[in-house]
C-alpha cells in the first residue's frame, strides 16, 4: 500500500510517498518559490537519490506536476504507482470536521468557507487539493485537519471571555493546531511507557517552527496553548504566541498599522526572529555563544514562556504521568528541555543531564532514576500520522 501524502503551503508543497503500514518513506521532496517571478525551486529525493531543478513554477498544479516529473525520473511513475489514497494536512477543521474526511465537492467547499477562520492556510491547501485532483482525479483524496484532535476541549478551556453573541456570529473560539503531531506523539507515549492512554495525564511540547504545547487526560485534551488561530501561546521562530490585546490596539492608535500591518508583525516579524533576528535555533545558538545579548533574552522569554504553561498545565491535570518533546527544536535542543524543566524535584520532575544530552535519534526516555514524571523526547512523523489516516477514511469510502 502507498500514500501520497502533501502539505501545501503559500509557496511550498512538502511531499512524501510513503507506505502507511511500516512507515517506510519511498520519496519525498519541496517544491518552494511557488508563484514568484524570479523562479522556483524543487528538491525530490527517492531512496539514494536527490535530483533538483530550478525553474518558474506559475502555481501549485505546475509545482506538483514537477513533482510528479521527478517521481518518474526516480523510478516511481505515480499514475502507475498504486496509489491507495492521498492525505493533505488541511490547517483550519473549524467546529464541522473533527476527523479525517474523504475530500468530495461539498468537503472543499466547506474548507473553502473556513478560509475565514484560516485565511494564510486554507486557501493554499485547498490549492492542493485541487493540484492532485487534476493529475489524480481517480486517487480517493482525504482532509486530515490540524484542528480535529482538540475538537473536544471542554468548554472552560475552548471559549473566550468575549461577548458570547459576538464570538457566536464569528466562530470565536480556541480550535487548537497541531492536532496531528500531538495525538500520534501521545499514543506513541503510551506505546512506550507501556501503559493504557486512559490511565496516564500528559503534557506535549510540540516545538517546532511552530509551537504548541498540550495537556491531555487519558489520551484527550483538555487544554492547548494554540486558539482560534496559530498565533496564540507558546513563542515561536517568527509569531508572537500570547500579547496583551490591547498592545493591538496601541499599535493601531499609535503607529497606524492596518491590518495587514499588525498581522505581518505578529505572524511573521515577532518571535524568536522578531526579538533577536534569527527564527533558527542553531544559529540563536551561535549568537548567544558569541554573546548577544538579544538572542538571551530572546532563549530567556521563550523559555519563561514554555514553564508558564507547563506550570498552569501541571494544576489544570492535577498531576502529571509524562512531559513529552517533539519536533525540531523539541527533539533535538537539551537547552531548552533542561532549562524548561529546571529546580522542578519538588514537583517529581528530573532531568538526567546525560540522557539528556545523549544523541540518540529515537523515542527516548531522559528523566533521571527517581523522577516521578517520566520525561520524554519523541520523535513527530505527522506525514505518517496522516498517510494511516488517509488509509482508514479510503477504505471506509
Ligand atoms: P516546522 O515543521 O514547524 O517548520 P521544525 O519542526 O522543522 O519546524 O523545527 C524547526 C526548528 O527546529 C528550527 O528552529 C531549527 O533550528 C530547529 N532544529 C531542527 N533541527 C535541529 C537540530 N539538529 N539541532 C537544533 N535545532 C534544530
Amino acid at each position: 500500500m502507498r500514500v501520497l501524502v502533501v502539505n501545501s503551503g503559500s509557496s511550498s508543497i512538502k511531499y512524501q510517498l510513503l507506505e502507511p503500514e511500516s512507515g517506510t518513506i519511498i520519496a519525498s521532496g519541496l517544491v518552494e518559490r511557488i508563484g514568484e517571478d524570479d523562479g522556483g525551486a524543487i528538491e525530490h529525493t527517492a531512496g539514494e537519490q536527490t535530483v533538483t531543478d530550478k525553474r518558474k513554477i506559475p502555481d501549485h498544479t505546475a509545482g506538483l506536476r514537477l513533482a510528479f516529473d521527478k517521481f518518474a525520473e526516480t523510478g516511481h511513475d505515480l499514475a502507475q504507482a498504486g496509489i491507495t489514497a492521498v492525505g493533505h494536512r488541511v490547517v483550519h477543521g473549524g467546529e464541522v470536521f473533527y476527523r479525517p474526511t474523504l475530500i468530495d465537492d461539498q468537503v472543499l467547499r466547506t474548507i473553502t468557507e473556513l478560509s475565514t477562520l484560516a485565511p494564510l492556510h486554507n486557501p493554499p491547501n485547498i490549492r492542493g487539493i485541487e493540484a492532485v485532483r487534476t493529475l489524480l482525479p481517480e486517487v480517493p483524496q482525504v482532509a486530515v485537519f490540524d484542528t480535529a484532535f482538540f475538537h473536544g476541549l471542554p468548554p472552560a478551556a475552548k471559549t473566550y471571555a468575549i461577548d458570547s453573541q459576538v464570538a457566536e456570529t464569528h466562530g470565536i473560539r480556541r480550535y487548537g493546531f497541531h492536532g496531528t503531531s500531538h495525538e500520534y506523539v501521545s499514543g506513541r507515549v503510551t506505546e512506550f511507557l507501556g501503559r493504557p492512554a486512559d490511565s496516564l495525564n500528559q503534557i506535549i511540547f510540540h516545538l517546532g517552527n511552530g509551537a504548541s504545547v498540550a495537556a491531555l487526560r487519558g489520551g484527550r485534551p483538555v487544554d492547548t496553548s494554540m486558539g482560534l488561530t496559530p498565533l496564540e501561546g507558546l513563542v515561536m521562530g517568527t509569531r508572537s504566541g500570547n500579547l496583551d490585546p490591547g498592545i493591538i490596539l496601541h499599535l493601531m492608535r499609535t503607529a497606524h498599522l492596518d491590518v495587514d500591518g499588525i498581522d505581518r508583525l505578529l505572524n511573521r516579524g515577532s518571535g524568536l526572529r522578531g526579538m533577536a533576528g534569527v527564527n533558527d535555533f542553531r544559529e540563536l545558538r551561535r549568537r548567544i555563544d558569541a554573546g548577544d545579548t538579544a538572542a538571551r533574552n530572546a532563549y530567556d522569554v521563550y523559555v519563561h514562556r514554555l514553564r508558564h504553561y507547563l506550570g498552569a498545565y501541571l494544576v489544570e491535570l492535577g498531576g502529571v504521568d509524562a512531559i513529552t518533546f517533539t519536533a525540531g527544536v523539541g527533539e533535538n535542543n537539551p537547552d531548552v528541555r533542561a532549562d524548561a524543566l529546571a529546580g522542578l524535584e519538588d514537583f517529581g520532575i528530573a532531568v538526567d543531564s546525560g540522557l539528556n544530552t545523549a544523541k540518540d535519534r529515537g523515542a527516548r526516555r531522559i528523566s533521571a532514576e527517581g523522577s516521578r514524571v517520566q520525561v520524554l523526547v519523541v520523535p513527530t512523523n505527522e506525514e505518517l500520522a496522516i498517510a494511516r489516516a488517509a488509509v482508514a477514511v479510503a477504505g471506509m469510502s
